[in-house]
């Protein structure tokens, strides 16, 4: 009989020689348990998924509960149906005005897809503006805008007309003109190694493309939900975009993205030609629900208000010689080393001893912490801890 191991690499599609194999029976809380029963920290959310940590059982209640009523019943855009328009409904009511029509998606990758076509329909132009070091997805059009030449070259032709620029660079701003359809931008860059950019940056690129007529596309995709200790992360800038990202940790463990606009923008989608987007699963009722569910948890217990106290403990508690730099803002931080070996030696040995974390996709050299938001003071503690212990170890 072939162990579970064998039959997930023989089996289940590879995308790297050195997959991670943990294997894990349950998930609760800050916790994953292995078949022994051994429990694991994930402080990484599943990538910047479980806010609210595994398994909340109110987001666990919501989704049995809708199952007992429907699933699918119809591709998007048809019928009312009421996980939807709840979920949506409360989505805008937590936005500025201008961010009122919601188009679900079931990934990151689906949004910026999805904006980079309305963009282009809206404003009637061609090229878009990117970051260096950004990442908005795989498929073909977030793979355009994503500035990182090695993920990229094997996949040409991509989108034309896409133009890079550097984050939070003034001078940059200038590639910004009345030809641009949208500017893309991750409201703090994530897989770069956890960016955040300066407020006068921010708003410099929003006065840019009002003057222009591009359309700011602000992907939270990674950052939204509370994770910054907003609960979108553009409110730490006094800056509304036109168009907003969201997925990962939007369904509460749950398939789930959105792109949101004004319903001016919006309706571009509707004619010349009509179903200027369609999609068969988005919004899908359960996922819906279990979005509506863990927004309603994020906001009733609070789990923003501690953050910023959380963000210090790892700051206060992660000292080293060896580490270069704490980036980040909440508990979106990364931990910089001198190389790429020694970071994934600090990371193997974490793992080894029950703490989950990993590197960035364009940082290689930093550390990612991005733990569940209820991970309370003492938990953080621990966590440090087994990071030290490895770090001296492995310098
Ligand atoms: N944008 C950002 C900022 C992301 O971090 C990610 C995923 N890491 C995506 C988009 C793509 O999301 P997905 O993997 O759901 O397609």
């Amino acid at each position: 009989m072939p162990t579970l191991r064998q039959l997930f690499l023989a089996n289940n599609a590879q995308t790297t020689n050195f997959p991670l194999l943990l294997e894990f029976e349950r998930a609760e809380g800050i916790y994953m348990y292995d078949k022994q029963g051994r429990a694991y920290v994930d402080l990484i959310s599943g990538i910047g998924v479980s806010n609210l940590g595994h398994s909340n059982p109110y987001v666990v209640k919501a989704i049995k509960e809708q199952l007992d009523k429907y699933m699918h019943l119809m591709v998007y855009g048809e019928y009312v149906q009421t996980p939807q328009v709840r979920f949506a409904e409360k989505l805008v009511s937590l936005l500025p005005q201008n961010l009122q029509s919601v188009y679900f998606t079931n990934s990151g990758t689906e949004a910026a897809e999805g904006a980079l076509k309305l963009a282009k329909r809206f404003t009637g132009r061609q090229q878009v503006v990117a970051f260096h070091n950004s990442y908005h997805g795989s498929t073909h059009g977030a793979l355009s805008v994503m500035g990182n030449e090695e993920f990229k070259q094997a996949y040409r032709p991509l989108l034309p007309g896409v133009r890079f620029i550097h984050f939070n660079n003034m001078d940059d701003l200038e590639f910004i003109n009345d030809e641009t359809a949208c500017v893309i931008i991750e409201t703090v860059q994530g897989e770069a190694g956890v960016r955040v950019p300066d407020a006068g940056y921010m708003q410099a690129l929003r006065k840019h493309c009002s003057d222009t007529g591009a359309l700011l596309v602000m992907d939270e995709i990674q950052a939204a939900f509370g994770r910054t200790g907003r609960l979108f992360a553009f409110e730490h800038f006094n800056i509304v975009p036109d168009m907003l990202l969201l997925a990962k940790a939007m369904g509460g463990g749950m398939p789930a993205g959105a792109f949101i606009t004004s319903n001016v923008i919006m309706s571009a989608l509707k004619e010349n030609p009509i179903l200027g987007h369609i999609t068969t699963f988005v919004g899908h009722p359960v996922c819906c629900a279990a979005g509506l569910a863990a927004i309603e948890v994020l906001l009733n217990e609070d789990l923003m208000a501690a953050i910023a106290e959380k963000e210090i403990i790892f700051r206060k508690c992660l000292v080293h010689p060896a580490i270069k730099e704490i980036r980040g803002i909440g508990l979106i931080l990364a931990i910089e080393f001198e190389s790429f070996e020694l970071n994934k030696k600090i990371i193997d040995r974490c793992i080894a001893n029950g703490v989950i974390t990993d590197w960035f996709l364009h940082c290689s050299n930093a550390m990612r912490i991005a733990p569940p938001l209820i991970i309370t003071p003492g938990e953080i503690k621990k966590a440090c801890d087994v990071i030290m212990e490895a770090v001296e170890h492995c310098c």
